[in-house]
């Protein structure tokens, strides 16, 4: 029976997960729970999965949780409660699914105690990438990536050794706005920008998507999964999320991973790589679906890619304060206190005023304080973008 601690177990990919703890009943259960504030959701699932340690984001939760649960089962609270969670000695894997950097602490702490780490929260690989494989490295520890198209990436890469390797080509829906009137940017509702085309996700990543920046993330997040540069990663729009992506080898060969737009593949993946287990998840059908289209960004339309890229280039701090300048820019467009195009215009401007004082982040305690600089900035700037 292998055992697994899920972060994040009240969002999409924490249900998903659960959906394959249910599928695989004799094969997997739950050690630990985490999550923030859906306490009826939680204490559901603890009742339902019985884990050991259960943590809340704050602690003024934990008696309401227990009142819901109704037994004595240990519960802790905050970035130390999740960390608990994700170091459990019973556990054999982590699924690291809270969305942004209050993922930074507990998949650091698991990696320390050399867990196998199946990662969705990219938010982590993205501010402290380099802290973070080199806590895998010298502690035993292992990232398997869950995001769909990391995920197609790693199946990939199973086709040949790494000196064949040309490039990484990520596929990415282009969301809700593929085709919409670029002038009409200015006035997207919050329930335009949520509505995903092809996937059903959390709030943050799916305006992430609208905006693109979920692939810019993406690029970045790829580069430390797999040790490339990214100028040797590209981006392919593929409106049907078909192919989750593709690896392209020097002979010209390119190998592509399919499957239904499910979380649940890469999940199960990740839970029992190295081996493949049969599932009974719905199935592609490509005889239906008939047609797969391919087209490049369009650079004017979605201006977060290159952002990315060009912090990604930078290194140091600035991948971080990208991330934690869009976690704000996100959270006040879902507030209404941005248009959407002041998403991306915000992010810019916080690098701007980081530009030149970039340093290195040789920790979490680095990577924590750019963050916090970073939030501080874009809750400061006044964003008014032409309409
Ligand atoms: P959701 O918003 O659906 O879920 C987020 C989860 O994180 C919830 O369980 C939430 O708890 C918990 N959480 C938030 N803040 C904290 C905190 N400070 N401490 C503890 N728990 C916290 O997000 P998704 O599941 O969509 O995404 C999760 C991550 O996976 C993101 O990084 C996203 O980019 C990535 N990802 C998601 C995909 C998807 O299909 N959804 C695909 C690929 C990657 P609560 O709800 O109880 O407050």
């Amino acid at each position: 029976m292998k055992r697994i601690s899920i972060l994040g177990s009240t969002g999409s990919i924490g249900r998903s997960t659960l959906d394959v703890v249910d599928a695989f009943g004799d094969e997997l259960s739950v050690a630990g729970l985490a999550a923030g504030g859906n306490l009826d959701l939680l204490a559901e699932q603890v009742r339902r999965y019985r884990p050991e340690l259960v943590s809340v984001r704050s602690e003024r939760d934990i008696e309401p949780l227990r009142a819901r649960i109704g037994s004595d089962i240990e519960i802790v609270h905050g970035a130390e409660g999740a960390s608990a969670v994700a170091s459990l000695d019973s556990a054999d894997c982590v699924i690291a699914a809270i969305v942004g950097a209050a993922g930074i602490p507990p998949v650091h702490a698991a990696l320390m105690r050399g867990k196998r780490v199946a990662i969705a929260n990219k938010e982590v690989l993205v501010a402290a990438g380099d802290v973070m494989t080199r806590a895998a490295r010298e502690h035993g520890g292992e990232i398997l990536p869950v995001d769909s198209e990391h995920n197609a990436v790693h199946q990939a890469l199973r086709s040949g050794t790494e000196r064949e390797v040309a490039r990484i080509i990520l596929t990415a829906s282009g969301g809700p706005f593929l085709r919409r009137e670029l002038s009409t940017f200015g006035d997207i509702s919050i329930d335009a920008a949520l509505a995903h085309p092809t996937w059903k996700m959390g709030n943050k990543i799916s305006i992430d998507s609208a905006t693109m920046m979920n692939k810019g993330l993406e690029v970045i997040e790829a580069h430390h999964l797999f040790a490339t540069h990214v100028d040797r990663i590209d981006i392919l729009i593929h409106p049907q999320s078909i192919v989750h992506s593709m690896v392209e080898y020097i002979d010209g060969s390119i190998i592509a991973q399919l499957s239904a737009t499910d979380m649940k593949f890469p999940i199960q993946y990740a839970l029992f790589y190295p081996d493949r287990r049969e599932s009974s998840f719905a199935r592609l059908d490509l005889a239906k679906i008939r047609s797969l289209e391919f087209q490049p960004v369009d650079p004017q339309r979605f201006p977060a890619v290159a952002l990315a890229y060009a912090a990604s280039r930078e290194g140091g701090s600035m991948p971080a304060v990208l991330n934690a300048a869009n976690e704000i820019a996100v959270e006040r467009f879902l507030a209404g206190e941005l248009p959407f195009n002041g998403i991306v215009e915000l992010v810019s401007r916080v690098l701007d005023r980081h530009a030149g004082n970039v340093a290195p982040i040789d920790s979490v305690g680095d990577a924590l304080a750019w963050d916090g600089w970073a939030r501080n900035e874009a809750r400061g700037i006044d964003v008014a973008v032409a309409r």
